[in-house]
């Protein structure tokens, strides 16, 4: 089982390599992929940095140089980056998956690739945008942080983390010299994510993307990070803007002050974001204050529950006893 993970590791290094060198060395990965990257604004010492690639489009390219250079079929199969069809009387026949795509190497917290994400160059609706390496030996999405390996240092010294939606969003930030970004690439959070961050920092701030589609589904998986005992703000961006295209398109100055002066603490946030749109509707307000302490009730520290408690009471212009009342129900459910 070790050897063979051992294996998955050496392909999927592999891989990351001839999709780097067919980035900068073939002729179309030039003129398709390294001009995409360039068009989006990253520098050529980004695209180095992060180790990005490209993936010709060809059906099996990728997956006949790895078999010529006596990589297994197996290990190309078990990583997910060749598709296996088998055939009734006839040798299977082999796909690459990440045909044609510019290619986002996922490293672990020590640099090992274990898998990757691959975008389209196309606006083509009907092709998924980014396709992501499947579950394997070595790939674990929940346990995944995008960029970890590059944001480490810069989050224990910071001591805060940004987590952001994509992959562009953590390389463009980076390039623009704020290094310590971390993506959930597209998945729900987990605990896991979170407690690699909480080794680092007890402190997080998440960058919303300004499309609000996301925002109200992700309220729910932020109370995981307080009930891992961090302190939560959000950010959220102007209407059709990303962390990527706000850093691309401001100076670095800027999009600091910007990160400042729009964090808000997450309870503050989202109190006021849920009793905006209950307005005046009882019924509505009543569900508020029930999901609001359900997030406070994830809060490990008293003292800091206490100090929300008021807050909410507050902005929710109801009294506090009525908050501790379903605090009080909230926890013996829990308990
Ligand atoms: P880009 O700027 O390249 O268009 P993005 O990173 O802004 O992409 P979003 O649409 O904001 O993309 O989505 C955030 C993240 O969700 C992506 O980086 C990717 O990891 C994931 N994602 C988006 N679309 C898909 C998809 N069709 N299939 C799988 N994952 C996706
Ligand atoms: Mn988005
Ligand atoms: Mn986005
Ligand atoms: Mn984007």
């Amino acid at each position: 089982q070790a050897n063979e993970r051992e294996s998955m590791y050496l392909v999927s290094e592999y891989a990351s390599n001839y999709f780097i060198k067919t980035l900068w060395e073939s002729e179309l990965g030039k003129a398709i992929g390294l001009s995409y990257f360039k068009e989006r604004g990253f520098s050529d010492d980004t695209i180095k940095k992060f180790q990005l690639g490209y993936n010709p489009d060809q059906w099996d390219a990728f997956t006949a140089t790895a078999i010529q250079d006596k990589y297994q079929l197996e290990y190309l199969s078990k990583t997910g980056l060749t598709i296996v069809k088998e055939q009734p009387g006839g040798p299977p026949r082999t796909f690459d998956r990440f045909k044609g795509r510019v290619m986002f190497p996922i490293h672990s917290m020590s640099g090992r690739v274990l898998g990757f994400g691959g975008r389209i160059l196309t606006n083509d609706k009907k092709a998924a945008k980014y396709l992501n390496s499947p579950e394997s030996d070595i790939y674990h999405k929940s346990k995944v942080l995008y960029g970890i390996y590059y944001a480490k240092k810069a989050i224990a010294k910071e001591d805060n983390c940004y987590l952001v939606e994509g992959y562009t969003d953590v390389i463009q930030m980076h390039q623009k010299g704020i290094e310590n970004v971390v993506a959930s690439s597209g998945t729900a959070l987990t605990p896991e994510q979170i407690r690699l961050i909480n080794r680092l920092t007890k402190n997080i701030t998440v960058l919303f993307d300004g499309d609000a589609a996301g925002l109200r589904a992700s309220l729910r998986g932020i109370d995981l990070i307080l009930e891992q005992g961090m302190n939560v703000k959000v950010c959220t961006f102007p209407e059709g803007e990303d962390p990527d295209s706000f850093s691309k398109n401001n100076p670095y100055e800027d999009v600091v002050h910007y990160l400042e002066q729009n964090a808000k603490d997450f309870i503050q946030f989202k109190t006021s974001l849920l009793a905006q749109e209950a307005a005046d509707d009882p019924i509505k307000r009543a569900d508020t204050v029930r999901d609001i302490v359900h997030s406070i009730a994830k809060i490990p520290d008293r003292i800091q529950k206490e100090i929300y408690i008021q807050e909410c009471a507050k902005i929710m212009q109801i009294s506090e006893e009525v908050l501790y009342n379903t605090l009080a129900q909230i926890d013996k459910k829990t308990v």
